[in-house]
């Protein structure tokens, strides 16, 4: 049985894990983490009392494996203070700068356990990016649509950074739309990684849906994808938890574990 502490438990994506671990037979349900008090029901009369206390919940329960989705402005603060205490961390949670994920690498050394980050745990998200990668070589104008609900903190979201970076690693640097194009109104063509244009949408109704638009010569190629619950995260989530141990340092990117 593999130990799993859930850290941010009682958010919208930390309560479906809650379940997900909870459901699993070779995973085992050790503690529940967030900033606040609170319970987690998780049915037929199975209530979990929520921990405020990262460091002290680990100490109690040795888990093997924290998994986290918190918020951006935390996630820092929490790696650092589980690290040392040589557990493995399966991290969901979005906004990492590269200095950070250095940061998370020699953490994680230092301490001889792993830390999987993946921007996007849908198995749809990691094939789009596939698929995405592919079709870049082929239509080396591309521009980026990610769709969120309005309580999104941060945009453009990770796996739109993530996708722009894999193509990046395949296609040449260019400049797209017209050499002479200027924004009217500031923002109007979108975030810009190495010519590639980023589109944050922020409405409710919205889960995490992203559509990448590649164009070509009288034609378009659109792939896309679009969870329609939280749930899509779970099989990624539940494979990082079995996956992560036994490695050292960071592993960016669900995929590196498929
Ligand atoms: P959410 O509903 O706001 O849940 C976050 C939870 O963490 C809240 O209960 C929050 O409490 C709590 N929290 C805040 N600070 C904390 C701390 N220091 N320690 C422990 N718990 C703390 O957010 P969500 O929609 O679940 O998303 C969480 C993160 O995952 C976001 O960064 C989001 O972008 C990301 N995400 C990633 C994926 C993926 O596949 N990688 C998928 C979906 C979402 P308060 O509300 O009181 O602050």
């Amino acid at each position: 049985m593999i130990r799993v502490l859930v850290n941010g438990a009682l958010g919208r994506v930390g309560g479906e894990v809650c379940k997900k671990v909870w459901a699993e037979p070779d995973l085992d349900l050790v503690d529940v983490v967030d900033i606040k008090d609170g319970q987690v029901a998780l049915g037929e009369g199975v209530v979990f009392g929520v921990n405020t206390d990262l460091v002290k919940a680990i100490e109690n329960v040795r888990p093997d494996v924290v998994v986290d989705f918190t918020r951006p402005n935390v996630v820092m603060d929490n790696l650092r203070k589980m690290l040392p205490l040589g557990v493995h961390a399966v991290v969901g949670t979005t906004g990492f700068s590269d200095a950070d994920l250095q940061e998370v690498d020699e953490l994680a050394r230092a301490n001889n356990t792993a830390v999987l980050i993946a921007p996007n745990f849908a198995l749809g998200a990691v094939v789009m990016m596939k698929l995405a990668c592919e079709a870049a070589k082929y239509f080396p104008h591309v521009e980026i649509i990610e769709k969120h609900h309005d309580n999104k903190l941060d945009a453009p979201s990770g796996t739109a950074i993530i996708t722009a970076q894999k193509i990046a690693e395949v296609r040449e640097a260019m400049r797209q739309g017209h050499p002479d194009e200027r924004e009217t109104m500031a923002g109007a063509r979108g975030a810009d990684y190495e010519g590639m244009r980023i589109h944050s949408v922020r409405l409710p109704g919205y889960v995490a849906s992203q559509e990448v638009i590649f164009g070509g010569q009288g034609e378009t190629l659109h792939i896309s994808t679009e969870p329609v619950s939280r749930e899509c995260y779970m099989p990624g989530v539940a494979l990082g938890c079995r996956k992560i141990l036994g490695r050292t340092g960071l592993v960016y990117g669900l995929d590196k574990l498929l």
